[in-house]
């Protein structure tokens, strides 16, 4: 575990951060935002002049370099030589926002407990990363706001604010320390300048609708939906596609498969994402279903981001990035579920 210290905020010009970039790149592989047939991606670049100037919201979040859509986790003979594979890099993850940096907390929680995962854990330990703070809210869908997620505790390395010409860095662990030492150099301190980018950030933050009605109580709420009319209500609508799933920054179940080669002598296991809205995810093998219906299906996904998992993980487990609520075709969107479960607004 890295140290936490304390706060000196440091500054350096876009240049130089660009020339800090190709730095990295002599030494890593450097993941960051980059345009795509007129969407963003985070991918990795061979040059700091591929990465985007212009923040959207990405189609997947930056989960997908610690917990691939697919990985293979052993290979194995018909001799009995199992072999672990683990596949993990140095790397940078560049320009990760706060209710992404909120995620990945949520994340590595959830793949440090018990014994660890090595495949999740070692990629995690093997990079570094540098957060870009945002100063407001970057897409109509998003609602990071509802949930405190837009305010970055730790979860980072080093996190960026952006001031037009220059940004401001802190460091958030002795990792990011050393890190920034290396490759931004000394650059100099700029309270002043933290200072002002906090207050045009309160400001437009403060326009907001703010956090959900009794957002630490929403537990204890939904607890008491168990027989809510918008269970029902959305399953009329819900498609059972599972995209809300498949983009969650937070969502971490995943199947596990064994692949046998066609001369019978070597296989491999792997292991791919998996999403508790699909009708077959709680299949038996008896034959039954424990959420054979949609609406207990949909009620399940909002308990765990609203129930179990923030008990476990003492924050909601939907950083309000959004990213479903547009891949959904339905419609369909936490926010508003959690709305009408408050009693914040009634079903229009
Ligand atoms: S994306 Fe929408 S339609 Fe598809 S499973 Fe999720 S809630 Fe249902
Ligand atoms: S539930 Fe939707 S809004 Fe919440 S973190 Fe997941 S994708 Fe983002």
């Amino acid at each position: 575990m890295n140290k936490t210290i304390n706060r000196p905020f440091f500054q350096i010009t876009k240049d130089g951060m660009l020339a800090a970039i190709d730095k990295m790149l002599q030494d890593y592989s450097v993941a960051a935002l980059t345009e795509k047939n007129k969407n963003v991606v985070f991918d990795f670049v061979k040059s700091s002049a591929e990465i985007s100037n212009v923040y959207k919201p990405t189609i997947l979040s930056p989960k997908k370099f610690f917990f691939p859509q697919e990985e293979v986790i052993l290979e194995y003979t018909a001799e009995g030589k199992v072999t672990a594979i683990i596949e993990s890099k140095p790397m940078v993850l560049f320009g990760i926002r706060p209710c992404d940096i909120n995620a990945k907390k949520v994340m590595d929680e959830a793949f440090a407990e018990s014994n660890g995962d090595a495949n999740y854990l070692s990629k995690i330990e093997n990079s570094v990363i540098i957060g870009i703070d945002c100063k407001q809210v970057c897409d109509e869908d998003s609602f990071c706001y509802r949930v405190n997620s837009q305010e970055v505790t730790t979860g980072c390395d080093i996190l960026l604010y952006d001031l037009g010409e220059k940004y401001i860095f802190e460091y958030k662990n002795e990792k990011g320390r050393e890190f920034a030492i290396k490759y931004f150099g000394s650059q100099g301190s700029d309270h002043g300048a933290y200072d002002k980018f906090l207050k045009e950030k309160e400001s437009n933050f403060g326009k907001t609708e703010g956090p959900f009605k009794d957002l630490e109580y929403l537990p204890g709420v939904f607890e008491h939906t168990k027989d809510h009319p918008i269970w029902e209500e959305e399953a009329k609508r819900c498609l059972s596609c599972g995209s809300c799933i498949m983009v969650c920054p937070t969502c971490y179940c995943f199947d596990v498969a064994d692949e046998l080669a066609l001369n019978l002598k070597e296989g491999q296991r792997l292991r791919r994402w998996d999403a508790c809205m699909l009708s077959d995810f709680a299949n038996v093998a008896t034959g039954e279903s424990f959420r054979k219906e949609v609406s207990n299906r949909i009620r399940h996904r909002m308990n765990r981001k609203f129930n179990f998992l923030m008990r476990k993980h003492h924050q909601p487990a939907c950083v309000g990035c959004g990213r479903c609520v547009r891949a959904c075709l339905a419609d369909i969107s936490p926010k508003e579920i959690v709305e009408i479960i408050t009693g914040e607004k009634e079903r229009e």
